[in-house]
């Protein structure tokens, strides 16, 4: 069973994606983490999606596409996968699962419900480290990344105007993506306003049934 992570921007789905992957030996597949790979590249596409990524915009569904595709078809038939950051929009999703019914596979969503205001809180206050890409609360207070020593940054896309054209877009065409799962039975929602080992603990509980 794959599971696909649905939620705002700084809802923790970062965060909480690492740890059900590790639980349930989930392929974690980030695809904001891809395309700031590409964008690290320094390649023709990837100064394209520079641009629109730093303007809180989203790429076009041709390239997110490419991308997943060809991540699942590297991946041995029985490794299910985690989705984070995908799909966004309802052609995305209606893509991805003809994709994953292609690939003989089938998915479940997890939403991480967080309020707008704290979301733009959580998002105007983090850090993220440079190196394993953790992702630090103003609590930390350090400028060094606790677990590989990196230092940590402000992302460039976490500006006020960027912010808020991100959530605008999580409003408008993500919503829609979390209603079709909610219809179709397939969603799992999870109080993400709790503390971190909580918002866990309520996740694991909701999922475990999946995976027995
Ligand atoms: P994230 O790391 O998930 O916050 O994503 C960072 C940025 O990458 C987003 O604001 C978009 O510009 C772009 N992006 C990530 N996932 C997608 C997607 N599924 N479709 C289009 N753009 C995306």
């Amino acid at each position: 069973m794959d599971i696909i992570l649905l939620g705002m921007q700084g809802s923790g789905k970062g965060t909480q994606g690492k740890i059900l992957a590790e639980k349930y030996d989930l392929k974690f597949f980030e695809m904001g983490g891809e395309l700031r790979k590409m964008i690290e590249s320094g390649s023709p596409l990837g100064q394209k999606i520079k641009s629109i990524v730093e303007a809180g915009n989203l790429v076009d569904d041709d390239t997110v596409m490419q991308v997943v595709e060809s991540f699942i078809s590297d991946l041995p038939p029985d490794q299910s996968i985690l989705f984070d950051g995908i799909p966004r929009t309802s052609k995305q999703s209606e893509k991805l699962l003809n994709l994953l019914v292609q690939n003989n596979r089938d998915a479940f969503a997890v939403l991480i419900k967080i309020s707008e205001d704290e979301a733009i809180k959580r998002l105007t206050q983090r850090r993220i480290c440079s190196g394993c890409k953790g992702v630090f609360p103003p609590s930390y207070k350090s400028d060094e990344c606790q677990h590989c020593g990196g230092k940590l940054v402000i992302r460039n896309d976490d500006n006020l105007e960027s912010i808020k054209r991100r959530l605008e877009n999580y409003k408008n065409e993500t919503t829609p993506v979390v209603n079709s799962f909610y219809e179709r039975d397939h969603l799992i929602e999870v109080d993400g306003e709790q503390p971190v080992e909580k918002v866990t603990e309520e996740m694991i509980e909701k999922v475990d049934y999946l995976f027995t």
